[in-house]
């Protein structure tokens, strides 16, 4: 089920992420260069971070963003850009006036994962989800009309 080298030992990228997503790979089992206690107590900590990472994404995927009850927008952005940070008070305004929509800002530099999971590869994008499905995407000239016309 993992995808290992032809000796055997398990390949992963630099998180220590395998091909499965949220398996993860440690220590002396990896594929790697130099298979010492400090490198494999380096690997146990950036898997541990990754794995939190991971299982809290999977909740907001989840329950949040894929959930039965309301509809969602999701802005996903990129907290460096200046013009990207400057949408989202265009969001939070209409997140305000619509309290039958929910909706989800997500920094991509944070969250990369649930970017992902919503086939978003850069920010600034708008996702209109409805019945668990993605209906549109808006990835350029974001306009409050633009996001008022997807939203149905
Ligand atoms: C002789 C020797 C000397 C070394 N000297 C050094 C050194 O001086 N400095 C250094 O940094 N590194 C040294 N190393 C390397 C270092 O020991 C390893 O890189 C490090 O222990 C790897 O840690 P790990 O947790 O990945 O694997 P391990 O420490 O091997 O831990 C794996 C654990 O999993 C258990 N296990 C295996 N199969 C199962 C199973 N099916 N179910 C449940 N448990 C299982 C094993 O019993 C073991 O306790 C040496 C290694 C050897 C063999």
């Amino acid at each position: 089920m993992l995808d290992m080298n032809r000796g055997g030992y398990l390949i992963t990228n630099e998180r220590m992420e395998t091909n499965i997503p949220g398996v993860y790979a440690v220590g002396d089992v990896r594929d790697k260069f130099l298979k010492q206690v400090a490198t494999a107590v380096g690997d146990g900590a950036v898997a541990g971070y990754g794995a939190e990472k991971h299982l809290s994404e999977c909740e907001i995927f989840e329950q949040q963003i894929m959930n039965e009850g309301k509809p969602s927008l999701v802005y996903i952005y990129n907290a460096v850009d200046a013009d990207s940070r400057e949408l989202l008070s265009v969001f939070k305004e209409f997140e305000q006036s619509h309290s039958d929509i929910r909706v989800s800002c997500i920094d991509i530099y944070k969250s990369d994962g649930l970017a992902k999971r919503l086939g978003v590869s850069n920010g600034p994008c708008a996702v209109w989800i409805k019945d668990c499905k993605i209906q549109e995407k808006i990835d350029h000239e974001i306009t409050k009309e633009q996001i008022e016309s997807i939203c149905k």
